[in-house]
């Protein structure tokens, strides 16, 4: 495995397997891999002839309180890790690689970046917008791979795709969980004993929830106060959101009565020093 730092090398190494005729699959992360990360690398090897992994913590999506400056790094284990997984060159660039003449202005992105997890984390989407953009333009034409776990980040980079008419395919992997049903995620190494425990309600509320539309509920307002009381009374989790959307459009839905549309649950909340989101996929009966 090749690990380059600069651009230019990523870039020939690219090129270099493009002339060959080989599809790339690209994975961006932030590093401290898990297995929901290995998951899309796993896609990506299974469905191209050359995997890139790119591990950058992209300041632009913290917003000052949050943990941008103790996120967790593995640098080591990470390379093993692409290693392992047979991944073809790992692309760790500095800010200043990245960002040359210092961080640029935000992307501009459209509504749908300012609900939900838009509302409570302002300048998020434009952060990994303006990131991915950068990445995108580096990497040229490739087929890259996120996860579902982070749902309404996989709509921003579709829509931002089609706005820039960036030559990418968007490839949306499954959510990879715990065995007690919680997301694996980066900042789970935050939660105590404790917390680690409660965080297995998000699952098992996004679970119920899908059970009553499954069941006929049609009304978003009972579902979501359900999956509410339910987190609020079997954990110290402090619920920041839940929320249903339709899947294709993201558009929020009072109502479900849309026979055979998809809809995804969505939840937020924080246990201690981690905030959690997840979600789920459910057909209207
Ligand atoms: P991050 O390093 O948190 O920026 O994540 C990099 C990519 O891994 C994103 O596309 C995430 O959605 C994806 N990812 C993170 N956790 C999971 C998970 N548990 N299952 C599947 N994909 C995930």
């Amino acid at each position: 495995m090749e690990i380059v730092t600069s651009i230019t090398d990523f870039q020939n190494f690219l090129n270099q397997k493009r002339t060959s005729g080989e599809k790339i699959g690209f994975i961006p992360t932030m590093g401290a891999l898990h297995d929901g990360h290995t998951s899309l690398i796993d896609a990506s090897v299974k469905q191209q002839k050359t995997t890139a992994v790119s591990i950058f913590v992209n300041p632009l999506q913290f917003s000052p309180d949050e943990d941008f400056e103790t996120y967790p790094n593995n640098l080591e284990e990470d390379v093993d890790i692409c290693r392992k997984h047979a991944v073809d060159i790992l692309f760790f660039p500095t800010q200043e690689e990245i960002f040359p003449e210092g961080l640029p202005e935000p992307e501009e992105i459209g509504g749908i970046g300012k609900i939900f997890e838009g509302k409570s984390r302002p300048f998020h989407f434009q952060g990994v917008a303006t990131v991915v953009s950068r990445l995108f333009e580096i990497v040229g034409e490739t087929c890259a791979y996120f996860g579902e776990k982070d749902f309404q980040q996989v709509v921003v980079v579709n829509d931002l795709v089609k706005r820039h008419r960036f030559p990418v395919k968007v490839i949306q992997c499954p959510t990879i969980r715990d065995d007690d049903g919680l997301a694996l995620s980066s900042r789970n190494v935050y939660l105590s004993k404790d917390q680690r425990s409660d965080a297995s309600v998000l699952y098992r509320a996004l679970l119920e929830g899908a059970n009553l539309i499954s069941n006929g509920e049609k009304d978003s307002e009972n579902i979501t106060k359900f999956i509410s009381g339910l987190v609020k009374d079997e954990s110290e989790g402090d619920l920041d959101y839940v929320g249903i959307v339709d899947f294709e459009t993201f558009t929020p839905l009072d109502c479900l009565n849309t026979s055979g549309k998809q809809v995804q649950i969505l939840i937020a909340c924080q246990f201690g020093n981690a905030r959690l989101i997840d979600n789920i996929g459910v057909v209207i009966p």
